[in-house]
């Protein structure tokens, strides 16, 4: 099932929550809705799925107008933050729960329902705890069994709401995994929301980061992270330094480094941001983007940590794989010099 937004606005009183909404989402996608807290995702989300009117713009279920359609007619299925599975019904009772619930006319048979719950319980690998309570599972089977439960009634969307986002770091990246899994074996259409930059990058097929209410990039993750659209996009993916500059001729200069750009961009005042992966250290002056004394070094694990203090204060994160640390010998008090492997560049907001 494909899904077009289109035009969508939502205010709240005088609060803007959606501005000009449009995006396209192709049939059997994962796609990840990103932004900071507040920024309309959720609202979105609300939207497709009938929960909540737009004030003005419309939803399309594969190319058909649904935007006055009630809930259960867009067969949609929905998996939120906190899990709400029925506490007094076995994990069992509860799959089954949206089948058992129908009216007699549409209601399959017990024996097939029964089919039905197990093959699901298999499927999210939790069918040895059907006679399990709620209360005996952990939030990351609670969690999955509130998926096979949003997919008893066969949706043809499936929307989650951070759906490991009250789970703690191990159990969610376990089982972002797995979501991922499952969707390859479904094809089922989902939208999922996410405030984790991290989560919606491994995850997804394309990645849709809002900000404000507006849409900012839509692209896939590789597109996304290495081709960030905007300053905001560029500092929400991850870690990154700026440095101010100029751009001239198409040519962005700080002090003595200087760096051709491969997209036209007008003159003026310049943010040149810099993963700390994407910086190169050596003890060598020429052409270097900055300079700043080895602060601190946190050597644990595969990447080397290294955090540089310039003259003017400015603090210059590094990350370095270990055998270049190791080849470089750094000291806590070095003196070194940094250069970008790659770079991204903004004229600032109303410079010339
Ligand atoms: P979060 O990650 O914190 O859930 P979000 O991006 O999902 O944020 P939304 O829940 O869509 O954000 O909310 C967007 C804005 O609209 C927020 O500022 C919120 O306070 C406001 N808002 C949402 N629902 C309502 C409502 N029913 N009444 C008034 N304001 C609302």
């Amino acid at each position: 099932m494909s899904i077009a937004i289109r035009q969508i606005q939502k205010t709240f009183g005088d609060f803007v929550a959606l501005d000009n909404v449009n995006l396209d989402i192709a049939s059997g996608e994962l796609l990840a809705l990103l932004g900071p807290s507040g920024c309309g995702k959720t609202t979105l989300l609300r939207i497709v799925a009938g929960l909540e009117t737009p004030d003005s713009g419309q939803i399309l279920f594969h190319g058909e107008d649904a935007t006055e359609r009630h809930v259960r007619e867009r067969k949609v299925g929905f998996v939120f933050q906190h899990y709400a599975l029925f506490r007094h019904m076995t994990v069992f009772e509860n799959v089954a729960f949206g089948l058992s619930v129908r009216p007699r006319a549409t209601r399959p048979p017990k024996e097939v329902i029964r089919e039905k719950v197990m093959s699901l319980l298999k499927l999210v690998q939790l069918d040895w705890l059907a006679d399990a309570y709620p209360s005996q599972l952990s939030g990351g089977q609670r969690q999955r069994i509130a998926l096979a439960r949003s997919l008893a009634v066969e949706p043809k969307v499936l929307l989650l709401d951070e759906p490991f986002g009250a789970l703690d770091a191990k159990v969610r990246k376990d089982l972002r995994r797995w979501l991922r899994r499952l969707h390859d074996e479904m094809h089922i259409t989902s939208v999922f929301v996410t405030h984790d930059q991290e989560e919606a990058l491994e995850v997804s097929d394309r990645v849709v980061v809002m900000n404000h209410g507006r849409i900012e990039q839509v692209g896939s993750p590789a597109s996304i992270y290495d081709d960030p659209a905007s300053p905001f996009v560029t500092q929400f993916l991850g870690d990154v330094n700026l440095f101010h500059g100029r751009v001239e001729a198409g040519r962005v200069a700080i002090g003595d480094y200087q760096h051709k750009l491969e997209d036209a961009t007008r003159d003026g005042d310049a943010t040149i941001y810099v993963r700390p992966h994407d910086l190169e250290v050596s003890r060598d002056e020429d052409r270097a983007l900055a300079s700043g004394t080895v602060e601190h070094i946190h050597a644990v694990g595969p990447v080397v940590r290294v955090e540089l203090n310039s003259l003017s204060g400015q603090v210059i994160d590094v990350a370095l794989n270990r055998d270049d640390y190791r080849a470089l010998g750094l000291m806590l008090g070095d003196q070194v010099f940094v250069r970008p492997k790659k770079v991204a560049v903004f004229v600032d907001e109303g410079a010339n």
